[in-house]
């Protein structure tokens, strides 16, 4: 079966809650986030 992969630009608050939401709805997704800057944010 053909895997679905999801980008997300954008490695601030909004980027990887929206990449942990569609992880969480699809765990097969492949998610990559891409980030311009050196981190991403992190919380608890
Ligand atoms: C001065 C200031 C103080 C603040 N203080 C607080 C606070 O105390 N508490 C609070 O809850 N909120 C605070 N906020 C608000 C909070 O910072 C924002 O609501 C939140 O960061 C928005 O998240 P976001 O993911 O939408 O955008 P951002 O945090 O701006 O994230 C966007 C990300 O996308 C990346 N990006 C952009 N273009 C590209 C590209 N082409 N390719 C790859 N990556 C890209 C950027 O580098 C960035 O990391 C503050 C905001 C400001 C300006």
């Amino acid at each position: 079966m053909m895997s679905r992969n999801l980008i997300v630009i954008g490695g601030g608050a909004g980027g990887p809650s929206a990449a942990a939401e569609a992880k969480r709805s699809d765990p097969t997704l492949e998610v990559t986030i891409i980030e311009q800057g050196e981190n991403v944010s992190y919380a608890a």
